[in-house]
């Protein structure tokens, strides 16, 4: 299955809560989402058998890789559950769906066995600075490094590996830290990649001022520990891959803004409440949960699917000085990175 510009679909990312016990300025701003914001009721949620219904179809359509993200994922309730239930998907060829979760790492290390127990093949988790003060001024809820860092030990330990860590970085706020990050982690079992920080959503007060671009951090680190650009693991891959000169591992460098990646994706975002967004970027979501909730068959929903993946014609982040001014000028708002998953 392809869309306008011949990009197959073969990723899905879920949202499965809207919720998180962070609040990272770049994303959920306490401001915005403080004590009086009303997050989703329970039975607005897709249902665990509501997902996998849309993973089964997706995955007959060509989707390989499944990442579960919110939100906090690890705050949806028997969370191991929807795991084993999405690790029993096959491809029409028969082979099992690598599976994947995003998490701030704040109860991972609670989780992580019955995590790998229930079929998750790999974690992602976030972390924006290795010092306190910065870190708990970026998370906002004085959430301590340390605890991360357990967390990552637990979840190698258990096998959740490669793991992946994503440093967000935002000007004049944790940018510091790059070098310190890159150090840390340099010659550890752990993939550390620096995200621009992005325009996602109407909350975070996005200013270009505030991104670090890529070209910049690789320099930063390079000057200190030598760096050479590998080639991409695969096509499609979003990050850029550079290792250590001396052999001692790898950074990424995902970078939305400097240099989109947008003629290479194959990714679609199911919502907490089950919209489905073919754009991180998207103003508007297709109702998936009102067709299941209103009887609709597999083949109807699946024919719907196509329909939307096959008139996709997004490119965000290519079109971005401009597309941001018209969003500002029709006073349209995009939908927040907790509620479509990053
Ligand atoms: N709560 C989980 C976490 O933080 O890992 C999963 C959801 S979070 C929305 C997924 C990823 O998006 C995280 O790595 C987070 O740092 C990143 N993210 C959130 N807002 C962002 C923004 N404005 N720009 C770039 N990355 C962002
Ligand atoms: Fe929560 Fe993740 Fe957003 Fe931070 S980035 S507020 S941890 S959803
Ligand atoms: Fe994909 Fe949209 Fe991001 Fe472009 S802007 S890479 S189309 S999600």
């Amino acid at each position: 299955m392809i869309d306008q510009f011949q990009r197959p679909l073969h990723d899905l990312r879920i949202s499965v809560t809207d919720r998180c016990n962070f609040r990272c300025v770049y994303c959920m701003p306490t401001e915005v989402f403080g004590k009086d914001f009303a997050f989703m009721e329970r039975d607005e949620l897709l249902s665990f058998e509501e997902i996998t219904r849309l993973a089964r179809i997706s995955v007959a359509h060509g989707v390989e890789k499944i990442r579960l993200t919110g939100g906090e994922p690890l705050l949806r309730k028997g969370i191991e559950e929807l795991v084993a239930m999405l690790a029993a998907l096959r491809t029409p060829d028969g082979r099992p769906i690598d599976i994947a979760m995003t998490t701030n790492g704040s109860v991972l290390a609670l989780k992580a066995q019955a995590l790998k127990d229930a079929g998750l093949k790999r974690v992602t988790v976030s972390l924006d600075s290795l010092d306190d003060a910065t870190f708990q001024a970026m998370n906002d809820v004085k959430f301590p490094v340390s605890k991360v860092l357990n967390s990552l030990d637990v979840a190698h330990s258990v096998g959740l590996g490669p793991i992946k860590i994503n440093m967000v970085l935002k000007r004049g706020q944790n940018d510091q830290d790059v070098v310190a990050m890159a150090r840390h982690f340099k010659g550890t079992p752990y993939i550390l990649r620096f995200i621009e920080y992005m325009d996602v959503g109407s909350s975070n007060g996005w200013e270009m001022a505030d991104v670090v671009p890529s070209s910049e951090v690789v320099a930063r680190i390079n000057a200190e520990l030598p760096l050479d650009e590998v080639a991409p693991n695969y096509n499609g891959e979003t990050s850029r891959r550079w290792r250590y000169r001396d052999g001692d591992g790898e950074i990424g460098v995902i970078s939305s803004v400097t240099q989109s990646f947008c003629h290479s994706c194959s990714r679609a975002r199911v919502s907490t409440d089950g919209k489905l967004f073919t754009c991180l970027f998207a103003t508007e979501g297709h109702d998936l949960r009102a067709l299941m909730r209103g009887g609709c068959t597999d083949e109807q929903l699946s024919a719907v699917m196509a329909r939307i993946w096959s008139e996709r014609t997004d490119r965000y982040s290519e079109l971005r000085s401009i597309e941001t001014g018209k969003l500002r000028a029709s006073g349209k708002k995009k939908i927040e990175m907790s509620y479509i998953g990053g």
